[in-house]
Order: C-alpha cells, then structure tokens, then sequence
C-alpha cells in the first residue's frame, strides 16, 4: 500500500494549514533518496508505512491542546496517521533542510533524516501547530541511515517532552509514542554489536521545528535570499509583536535575534534549575523559539557534577557537560549570528551577545533566588569585592563537592531545614542534617567532619532565608515551586523502557503520570523520588548514552 492511497478524514472541526510549504520555496525534485538539497528550505515527502501500529502511550494534555478527544488518538484512523500509514485530506508531509555545528564544526548539510513533518494544525482554539512524525522512514536528508528511531530513545523523547514541559521548562511537546511492528538494525554502543531492536515513532508538537542550522545552511552557501525569506517567514508567523514584523527591517531582525538570544538564555536557565543535560547541544538542535528540541543522548543530574555530560560522543571533550550549557548555548546564539550577517548593521551582533549575557545573568539569579529562598539574592563583585550572597553560592558548590549529593534531593530537602534561631544549637543542628540527609549518597559520612562543612553551610543559609522570608511558609512554597520533587530520572525511565520493550506499556504510563505534578509531594509515588540505586551506576541507559537510536 502506498500513503497515497490511503488518505483519512479527521473530523470537520480539524483544519491543517500549509503556510510554511506555500510561503517557502521547496526542493523541486520528488525522488526520495538522499541528496544535497540547495535553494530551497523543505523536500515534500510521505512517510513509509509500518507493519503493525500500535498505540503505546499519548499525553492526554497535548491530545486536548489539539482539541482531540481520548477516543479519537485510540481510533484506528489516528493512530495509522501517527504511525505513518496514512495522511488526513489537507496535509503536506515534508522534510525540512537544514545544517548545523556539530561539536563545535561546521558539518553542512543534515536535514530531517527521519523527521516528517504532517501538516500544521490549525487547533479549535486557534493555534497553529506542527504535527510532526520522528522515525517515519527514510527523507532525501537521511544520509547513509534508515530515517527511523527506536523504542529506547522513542519513550525517552516521548516522556522527557511532557516532563520538560510540567516542571515548566520551554520546550516542544509529545502526543503519542506508536509501536510500528517492525525492527530497526542498531548498533547501540558504536562497539560492533548491532542487534535488532523494536522500532517506535515519536509524534512531536511544535509552533515550529525551524533550528538555528536552519538560517546557518543556506548562509553557508551564500543564499542570502532564503535566509531572508525564512527569517521573514519566522517573524511573521512566530514573533508578530516585534516592530515591523510584516515587513521586516534590519532593526526588526536585530530585535528578533535579541529576543531569541533572550529565550534562549532563559530555556537554558531553566535545564540548570532542574538539573537537565541536553547532552547534544548542536546548532541543529537549537529551536528558533527558545524550546528544547531533539531529546537525544540527554540525562538528569543525579550525584552534582557540573562536569557530568551524558553523552558518551562526548565523553573525552565533555563540551556538552552541565555546568557548560550557559556558555555553549552563547556559541550557538554567535553561530546564528553570523548567518544573519547579510541583515544586521554594525554593532547588532554585539547586541544581541549582550542580551544574552543579560538575560543569562537575569535568569540565573531568579534561578538561585528562588532555588534557595532568598528572594532579594545579590551575585554581584568580582574577586575581593564579591558580595556575601555570592560567597553563599560558593560555598554551596564546596557543599556539593565533599561528597556525592543528589542535586534534586538535596534542594528540596533544603526548604526543610530549620530557620528558628532560638532552636538550641544542637537540635538546630540535627534537625538540619536530617532535612538533607536523603540526599547523601553514603548518608554515614554526615556523622564525620562532612557534617560539620554542611551544617556550616546550612546554618549560614538559614540565617540569611529568615532574613529574606521572615514567612517560613512563604518561602518553602516558593522553594518547593523551583526545586521539583521528582525528575525523569536516567534509571526511572529505563525501567519504563525495559517494561515497554517487554510489552508493557504501563510504566511508561506511570511515570508520565508522576511527571504530571513534578512540584508536588505525591504520597504512594515516593519511589519516583529516590536517588539512583546501584545498579543504576553504569548500566547503559542510565549513567551515559550513546547517539545511537
Ligand atoms: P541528532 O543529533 O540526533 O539530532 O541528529 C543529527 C542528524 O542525523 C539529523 O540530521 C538527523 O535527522 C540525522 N539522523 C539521526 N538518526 C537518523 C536515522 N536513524 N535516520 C536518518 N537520519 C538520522
Ligand atoms: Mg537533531
């Protein structure tokens, strides 16, 4: 059976638009193999039929966003659509081209290698978003791969996408993860050993999916113009508020890079708050919006460890640790910079760096101030001159340092340390170790001179929250809503993957329904909050991951 064949009709009350394949130029060749692709931003292309769809799991909130009902994402016709067996009347699957820096080198053309666009859907309330199939076969940018993905990294992009999104992270949406019935050739660890694998496909939800390494290929080779007709096209359809967004002028395209510099500093503020690691922060992978985008080889802090990447591609260069994510995300703001060369004036790009590193500093010190329940937080000074707030901070990264410490246990626990400084010192003190304790890794060593160094730090935090919230509840309700009780912990989800591979869906089910209220304490869920055990430490899946999926 061919796609073409197969058109499905959606209810009356769905409409799809296909502004972007009519307003941008396309790739005038239909064949689908793989191809340099020039003059043009997208090839039209169908998805490949599956064998055997199967509905493993949707987000019942992005379902409703779009204005569909539970039972309409389980009929048989929506689920052949998000398997890829059919299209419904009105939509114009493509793939969108692309480029990118991949670890910090120009790497040309890349593309949707396995991304498919359906259509843009025009939702009941209005909103216009992109109905997009990760895994659907082969486009003309799939390269030498097979444009499909796996069930591993199909529940991980599936569940972090929701996760993201409920502890209030900026990012793009998933509303369902289909089985396709068929298998896909992996070789997991790069080490030889392929092996069969279940093949998933990942239905993802965006306003747009246009990257940085969209503007960055055609500025590349020097087609200005397509880099003006996007850039115009994004404006209008995305950013509408900015001055003179209909008919953009080197002013408007100043102010559009400010504002993406800006969101971007702000989505990057949010993965350090709640401890996330994109694990593959390429220029292709940068959403214009400010949205995490391609959940790939991304992991959790669990023990703090600034130096900790996820990605065992980035392994020996560790450009894509944690404690790198502000600065890496500058380099790619430049990067996107510089393919705007042909419509800035001089001095935009010094602008727009600079809104980054305001907002960037802006946004972490509302990360801390909230992170640590002081709400008038000074980070400024520099060497002598730095302030006691600063010193504060430091000191808590000396905290981290003299053992192993879950970041997110360690925060949350904190809102529970005592602040009544007429507690007698050594009830102050128990009390404080014991708000904390969970955190610790080897819980034993608070018994030693680490106790001491933490209760030193702690009592210190104490006096200086009190100050700024004389309010105890007022600031654990504020601390609680910046440090999460639960994160979609490496080992968490690779239990719900071993479950789904089994063909059990229900713990994938579970832990989007834990990641629902990330904030709140859920009694009968505490498992979800535990730190990592053993067995977790070096399993693949939970401690490093590879690209491969
Ligand atoms: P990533 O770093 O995962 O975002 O992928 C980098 C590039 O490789 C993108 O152009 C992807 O579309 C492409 N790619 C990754 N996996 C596959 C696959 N299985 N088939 C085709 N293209 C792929
Ligand atoms: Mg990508």
């Amino acid at each position: 059976m061919s796609i073409s064949d197969a058109k499905a009709a959606l209810p009356s009350r769905f409409s799809f638009d296909d502004r972007f394949v009519r307003e941008m130029p396309g790739d005038p060749a239909d064949y689908n193999l793989p191809r340099q692709v020039h003059g043009a931003l997208y090839s039209r292309v169908s998805p490949t039929p599956v064998s055997a769809p199967k509905l493993l799991a949707y987000s019942p909130e992005v379902a409703a966003d779009l204005g569909l009902t539970g039972d309409e994402l389980r009929s048989d016709d929506v689920v052949s659509v998000l398997a890829g067996n059919r299209i419904f009347d009105g939509m114009k699957p493509y793939s969108a081209c692309y480029g990118g820096h991949q670890f910090g080198h120009w790497a040309g053309q890349l593309g949707d290698g396995r991304a498919i666009t359906l259509g843009e859907m025009v939702t009941p309330g209005g909103a216009t978003l992109e109905v997009q199939l990760k895994g659907a076969g082969p486009t003309p940018y799939s390269r030498r791969a097979d444009g499909r993905a796996v069930l591993r990294s199909s529940v991980r992009e599936f569940l972090c996408s929701e996760a993201m999104h409920h502890l209030g992270v900026p990012t793009t949406r998933a509303l369902a993860l289909v089985l396709t019935g068929d298998e896909v050739l992996r070789d997991m660890l790069y080490d030889g050993n392929a092996e069969m694998e279940p093949g998933a496909i990942v239905t993802r939800i965006s306003p747009s999916f246009v990257r940085f390494g969209s503007f960055e290929l055609p500025a590349s080779r020097n087609e200005h113009a397509l880099v003006k007709k996007l850039a115009d096209h994004v404006i209008a359809a995305h950013y509408s508020h900015l001055p003179n967004a209909a008919a953009p002028t080197r002013d408007t395209y100043r102010a559009f890079l400010v504002e993406v510099a800006e969101r971007t500093a702000r989505m990057v503020a949010a993965w350090m708050r709640v401890g996330f690691v994109h694990g593959v922060m390429n220029t292709d992978n940068m959403s214009i919006l400010g949205l995490t985008i391609d959940y790939g080889p991304y992991g959790w802090l669990e023990g703090f460890d600034p130096a900790w990447t996820p990605n065992t591609t980035d392994a020996s260069g560790r450009r894509y640790r944690f404690g790198a994510q502000p600065r890496i995300a500058a380099w790619n703001v430049a990067s996107l910079v510089d393919a705007f060369s042909s419509l800035l004036d001089d001095g935009a790009a010094d602008a727009v760096m600079d809104a980054y590193a305001e907002a960037w500093s802006v946004a972490e010190l509302d990360m801390y101030a909230r992170k640590l329940g002081i709400r008038d937080l000074r980070l400024e000074g520099e060497g002598e001159n730095k302030s006691p707030d600063y010193h504060l901070l430091e000191g808590l990264f000396e905290v981290f340092k003299c053992a192993e410490i879950d970041m997110t246990l360690f925060y949350r626990g904190l809102a529970n340390v005592p602040t009544d400084s007429s507690l007698p010192r050594a009830e102050h003190e128990a009390r404080s170790l014991a708000a904390v304790r969970d955190a610790f890794y080897a819980p034993s060593l608070l018994e030693t001179s680490v106790g001491d160094s933490v209760y030193t730090w702690l009592s210190a935090w104490a006096v200086r929250a009190k100050e700024a919230y004389p309010s105890d509840a007022e600031r654990i309700a504020t601390m609680n809503a910046a440090n999460p009780k639960y994160v979609l912990r490496n080992w968490l989800c690779q239990n719900a993957i071993d479950a789904a591979a089994k063909g059990n869906p229900a713990e994938v089910e579970l832990l989007l329904e834990v990641m629902r209220r990330p904030y709140e304490e859920r009694p009968g869920l505490e498992r979800f909050a535990e730190k990592r055990p053993e067995w977790a430490r070096h399993r693949v899946g939970c401690s490093m991951l590879s690209c491969s999926s």
